[in-house]
């Protein structure tokens, strides 16, 4: 159900609380802020806070949990007023991977205690899927979840863990069920961070950063009522959330390491060409544009599918969306790159475009393998939206136990 309230009224309202609360101190405090990844810093939780307890983050989400069950057109509305005078914080009920998945599956005691912390940024996520056997191939994890009385104790090794080293919680599938088909055993959590039982090891980019880590689960506790979808449902669960994951990349993507050219917007192309004395170029031209248009399709081809998305259930569609941001990325890297010419081989910081030249390229393969690469966005595409015949499957049909690989064991 939708609450009943006119556009004109709604718009008005917005605006109001904007020229309120949207002050140029609080605009240069978030803009000085030194980036962080995967924290906000205490502006941003600032500014959260009041987004968040005047219902404008989640406008679409029923009252109960910080939203005004307003329709999807109403919600853009709002979109629209924040996005005009450049203020953060609305749309979560679109792009918040965490709350939106708790919201959808979790069990009431879960979503009272962390929703709110989750939109106003003060809870810290990662994800506890990949493991070193079992990346593209999810469904083979072989971390197990064992019941004992009111909690899962699990073991196991997960790998790629990104923001593992600030996290509060990691939305975890561990396999609860090793009699059944591998996709049928899984179990979906909210697994707490800061314990014993949980060891995190960071790992070295290619970028020369360390986003990402090895965690070992070692004998770690994780409440029962922690589990989001019921016991062994956790296949459904994980799949409504990486929809969410991918429809967040096929949206948007990491800016320069330095902030110095502006990000990999296609604007801050146009800027880097004219700089280097370029922009009259007409073959370099020919391709600018086509990379512009590339966003703007892709960004049209998102809004769609999200308009199509229910709270809680996932869309094919943002494959499409995924993958072509990762060809974007590819295709703006090498771009700029042929932009600075021979400029773009100096290093260090007199040389921020080529600096930005060479991270953005080595950075494009972030969109291409993490939350599944390229060649399985193809395979979703061919089999879900095209309707090719699916991969064969030899484990698809017997219990886990007795499916034959070379690595752990049960
Ligand atoms: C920047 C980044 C951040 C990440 N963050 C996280 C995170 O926070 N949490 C997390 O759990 N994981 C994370 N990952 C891991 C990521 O999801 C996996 O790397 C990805 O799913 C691929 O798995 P894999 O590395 O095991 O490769 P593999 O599955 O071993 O694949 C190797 C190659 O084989 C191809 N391939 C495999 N199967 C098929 C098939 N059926 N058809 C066609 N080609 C196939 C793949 O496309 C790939 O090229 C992250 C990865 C990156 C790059």
């Amino acid at each position: 159900m939708t609450t009943s309230v006119n556009d004109e009224t709604l718009r008005e309202e917005v605006r109001q609380w904007l020229s309120e609360n949207w002050t140029p101190e609080i605009a240069e405090e978030l803009r000085n802020e030194a980036p962080t990844h995967y924290t906000a810093s205490p502006a941003q939780q600032r500014w959260l806070t009041k987004v968040v307890d005047a219902r404008w983050a989640a406008p679409r989400w029923p009252e109960e949990w910080f939203g005004r069950a307003l329709s999807n057109d109403q919600a853009k509305i709002i979109e629209r007023e924040f996005a005009r005078v450049k203020a953060p914080g609305t749309g979560q009920d679109r792009i918040n991977l965490w709350a939106n998945t708790l919201l959808a599956q979790g069990q009431p005691g879960l979503k009272e205690k962390l929703i709110e912390g989750l939109l106003k940024s003060s809870v810290n996520m990662c994800l506890l899927y990949s493991e070193p056997g079992a990346g593209s191939d999810l469904a083979g994890i072989r971390t197990r979840a064992d019941k004992q009385g009111d909690e899962y104790i699990v073991n196991g090794q997960k790998v790629w863990t990104s923001g593992a080293t600030t996290a509060d919680y990691g939305m975890l599938i561990a396999r609860t069920d090793w009699d059944v088909p591998k996709h049928d055993g899984i179990s979906f959590f909210f697994c707490p961070m800061k314990q014993e039982g949980v060891e995190v090891r960071p790992l070295r980019q290619i970028t020369d950063e360390s986003h990402f880590n090895e965690v070992f689960l070692t004998n770690a506790v994780v409440p029962a009522e922690n589990m989001l979808g019921k016991p062994g449902a956790g296949w459904k669960v994980l799949n409504t959330a990486l929809a969410y994951e991918r429809s967040v990349m096929g949206e948007a993507a990491r800016g320069s390491r330095h902030g110095s050219t502006g990000g990999a917007e296609a604007q801050p192309l146009i800027a880097l060409a004219r700089d280097a004395g370029r922009l009259d170029d007409p073959h370099l031209r020919q391709q600018l544009a086509q990379t512009i248009s590339y966003r703007r399709l892709n960004s049209l081809n998102t809004a769609r599918a999200k308009a199509d998305l229910a709270q809680g259930t996932s869309s094919s569609i943002m494959s499409l969306g995924k993958l072509a941001m990762s060809r974007i990325l590819h295709e703006e890297a090498r771009l700029r790159t042929e932009i600075l010419g021979a400029e773009s081989l100096l290093e260090g910081q007199e040389y921020p475009a080529a600096e930005d030249a060479n991270f953005l390229s080595l950075n494009a393969y972030f969109t291409s393998i993490g939350g599944g690469t390229d060649q399985i966005q193809r395979n979703i595409i061919g089999e879900r939206v095209l309707g090719l015949p699916k991969e064969p499957e030899v484990d698809k049909t017997i219990a886990f136990k007795d499916v034959k690989t070379g690595v752990g064991s049960t």
